[in-house]
């Protein structure tokens, strides 16, 4: 079968198989007149990256209710954003929503520009975002190219180059699939696909609608593409957290503003090394003279390296500090919430 006869087989899928999520519209819905609101489409990309669709849901969900437009989302507090994005992990990307969001605002009435090199000029937008908003929101024909997309196409076309330096040859090949026919719902659709059928592990080869198309199905052993290169090892890192206690408020810092977990909210720490602290040097390093105890500790992975904190535990007075109720320590990134958790559950 031709290019066309996959592509007519994708989208048939997608009719009657487009998973419902609170971002879209229905599949063909704009040849009906329905508007898709770049905004949303914009979100939802965003927070999609690095993160699942049951994970970013709610948080979709907070934001759009909260903040409605774009325009909406310029003007709220630094603050106030960050900490609703709290447990989305990434930060950078929240910093960057809103410079994107402003921009938006300031410079193009609230519209998003409508083509992908438009969408490009606008900070922290970068290629992958810029292609999903101009497919999705406006139906222009670009190539848009996630993990999902990526395993769909190294499957089809039996890519033997590993990842990540196949990259290239996959966004080429999956570029020649792109048309002029509803661009928007191609992209959908073999996203959909990579996210139910065409899975990471077992695919469901008996329900796919490419099946005839599909070289590595035809090996007999799809799950072994994407090939991988062996991954190389993530150093891993010591820090000391201190869980600070002034009876049921909890000592925070705010992060400077650049750099890892930039501008959050967090537990006082010393630097991440990789050598493990020694009790002196973690009673030593706190946020004030008191009374510390070691209190356990949390490991925790970030995209680079992983983590050890290592926990100190005291009730006391602390300068400098941002004293916060217990019942809000939710606001804080995963990091520090699981390591507040397991020093506050650690009686002194
Ligand atoms: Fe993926 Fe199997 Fe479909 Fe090939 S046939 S695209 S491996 S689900």
């Amino acid at each position: 079968m031709s290019s066309e006869g996959l592509r007519h087989s994708l989208l048939d899928w997608y009719d009657r198989h487009a998973r419902d999520l609170p971002w879209r519209v229905r599949p063909g819905a704009r040849a009906q007149g329905l508007r898709v609101d770049p905004y949303r489409v914009w979100l939802s990309e965003v927070m999609l990256q690095q993160t699942t669709v049951p994970h970013a849901t709610p948080y979709f969900l907070k934001f759009t209710t909260r903040w409605p437009t774009v325009s909406d989302l310029a003007a709220a507090e630094d603050g106030e954003v960050m900490a609703a994005w709290a447990g989305l992990g990434y930060y950078a990307r929240a910093r960057n929503l809103l410079a994107c969001a402003r921009a938006v605002a300031q410079e193009h009435g609230g519209v998003f520009p409508d083509r992908e090199d438009g969408l490009r000029s606008l900070p922290g937008l970068g290629p992958y975002t810029a292609a999903a908003v101009a497919a999705i929101a406006f139906d222009r024909p670009a190539n848009v190219v996630d993990g999902n997309v990526e395993r769909v196409i190294s499957r089809l076309f039996a890519v033997e180059a590993p990842l990540p330096a196949a990259k290239p040859e996959l966004k080429r090949l999956a570029a020649g699939l792109v048309g002029d026919d509803r661009p928007g719902d191609w992209a959908q659709a073999v996203m959909d696909l990579g996210a139910t059928v065409c899975r990471p592990k077992a695919p469901l080869c008996g329900r796919c609608p490419i099946r005839d198309h599909c070289a590595a199905f035809r090996t007999g052993a799809p799950e072994a593409y994407p090939r991988k290169s062996a991954k190389a090892e993530r150093p891993h890192r010591y820090g000391v957290a201190y869980v600070l206690t002034r009876g049921d408020h909890v000592a925070l810092i705010r992060r400077p503003p650049r750099g890892l977990l930039g501008g959050m909210l967090a537990l006082p720490t010393t630097d991440w090394r990789a050598d493990r602290w020694s009790a002196a040097e973690a009673r030593a390093g706190g946020p004030a003279p008191v009374a510390w105890r070691p209190a356990g500790e949390v490991e925790h992975g970030f995209t680079h390296f992983t983590l050890t904190l290592q926990l100190m535990r005291a009730e006391g007075e602390a300068d400098s500090v941002i004293w916060t109720p217990r019942r809000d320590l939710d606001a804080l990134p995963s990091v520090f919430l699981k390591a507040a958790r397991a020093g506050l559950s650690n009686l002194l």
